[in-house]
């Protein structure tokens, strides 16, 4: 890889080789992050070759992404996601230029496409037929649907808790799926031991330093629709951290890269009822503190995030803001949002507008500010939670006196 110049330990800054099976840091243990050459990418790539560039695909940042020259990409179209101006919902949360990216169009429903594309190309490098991770879901079911557009088999490892239709995607895309009867700390352990074992490629996104770098391509969209240019805020819901950390490296590639003037705030928002990252980053300092993982946002229900470093340090170099949200913020997000955008987001894609609208109002965010809300997830992966949002059908039988007493019955309809 001529644009990428190591990989190096966000702990002890220990570099080694970016070869495609890395994972953590042989030294310490630490996260990797992937290191590159900005002079090559600067003469390789342009604003006016990005443009230009019929390929509405991620890949049309390649320059920007860590794999060989001579690698194939082709498989499920990820990225390419709109990017909506709310104004409606930005006038009622009290923001002026509120805009929705929605990453829940992607092609398996989830921004985890992004680095479930970037992963099947890894593994075919390192010339492994097999992938593997555990996950709240949306991972899973996006790496296996990436896999079976690779032609890879797939082990899926999934905690008992995972959403139905996650699970329903996974056998469609004809992975392998585990269901562990536990917890997603449990599913992570027990794929790790499995991986290791078996040899398969290793998917899991804060061991595999390569999926921080496919996820970081929602940014790269985000400044190319405000036409080369970073907004003020981007706000993010926060599992893992891999996410929230991806968002931030890619607009710090653009910037080294001399492609965008400034960086945006993040702001991070997790569930009041599993926030490890934001109470550390609260408190002032890197110490995780194991959390339950009591919310309906299956997709953030992570009580040992693996992220954490590297979530939390985004958060300290970006002077990010954090918002807890209840599951209650969430789903009034969700019909709200949908509502007045229509875009349908599950409740930890929504999570970003819940936050947002947690932080109106307080005088930390400048009402005229550019703000961008990633929504991670598609609705109807979770449509379980999504009925709990909003009200019942008007129910009447099929003839005209029956509808008008159903609604004669009904308050909305009066
Ligand atoms: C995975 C996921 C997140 C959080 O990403 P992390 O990397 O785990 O922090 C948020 N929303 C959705 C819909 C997700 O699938
Ligand atoms: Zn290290």
């Amino acid at each position: 890889m001529k644009n990428v110049k190591s990989a190096e330990c966000i702990m002890c800054k220990t570099q080694i080789k970016a070869s495609p099976n890395i994972t953590v840091c042989p030294e310490c243990g630490g996260i990797l992050e992937i290191v590159y050459d900005y002079e090559w990418i600067g003469k390789n790539t342009s604003i006016e070759k990005i443009k230009k560039d019929p390929d509405r695909s991620m890949w049309r940042y390649r320059e920007f992404l860590p794999v060989e020259e001579t690698s194939a990409v082709s498989g499920l179209r990820a990225g390419g996601t709109p990017l909506y101006s709310a104004g409606r919902l930005g006038n009622l949360l009290g923001y002026s230029r509120l805009f929705i990216k929605d990453d829940g169009l992607n092609p398996t429903g989830s921004l985890k496409d992004r680095p479930s594309a970037l992963a099947v190309v890894k593994a075919a490098e390192a010339g492994i037929s097999s992938i593997a991770c555990s996950s709240t879901g949306n991972a899973a079911s996006s790496l296996a649907g990436s896999a079976a557009a690779a032609g890879l088999s797939s082990y899926i490892f999934v905690p008992k808790r995972a959403p139905a239709a996650k699970v329903a995607q996974l056998l469609i895309f004809g992975a392998h799926v585990i269901s562990v009867q536990g917890s997603y700390e449990d599913a992570f352990r027990l794929s790790s031991e499995a991986i290791s074992r078996w040899g398969w490629y290793n998917r899991n996104a804060a061991i595999n330093p390569y999926l921080s770098e496919g996820k970081k391509t929602v940014s790269f969209e985000i400044a190319e629709q405000l036409g080369f240019s970073a907004p003020d805020f981007v706000a993010a819901s926060v599992g893992d951290g891999c996410t929230i950390a991806g968002i931030w490296k890619g607009f710090k590639d653009l910037f080294a890269a001399g492609f965008i003037n400034k960086l945006p705030r993040l702001i991070s928002v997790q569930a009041s009822g599993c926030r490890p990252i934001n109470r550390a980053f609260e408190a002032g300092n890197e110490i995780l503190e194991p959390a339950d993982e009591n919310t309906i946002a299956d997709s953030i229900a992570v009580g040992i995030p693996r992220n954490f470093h590297k979530a939390v340090r985004a958060l300290r170099e970006s002077n990010g803001i954090t918002a807890n949200v209840s599951d209650e913020d969430m789903l009034h997000a969700m019909a709200l949002a949908g509502k007045t955008t229509g875009v349908f987001g599950e409740p930890a894609g929504m999570a970003s507008i819940a936050g947002l609208m947690k932080l109106a109002g307080k005088g930390i965010i400048p009402k005229d500010s550019l703000i961008v809300s990633v929504v991670t997830g598609n609705g109807l992966k979770d449509i379980k939670s999504a009925s709990k949002a909003v009200r019942e059908p008007i129910k009447c039988n099929p003839d005209m006196e029956s509808l008008l007493a159903a609604f004669e019955a009904d308050e909305g309809m009066r």
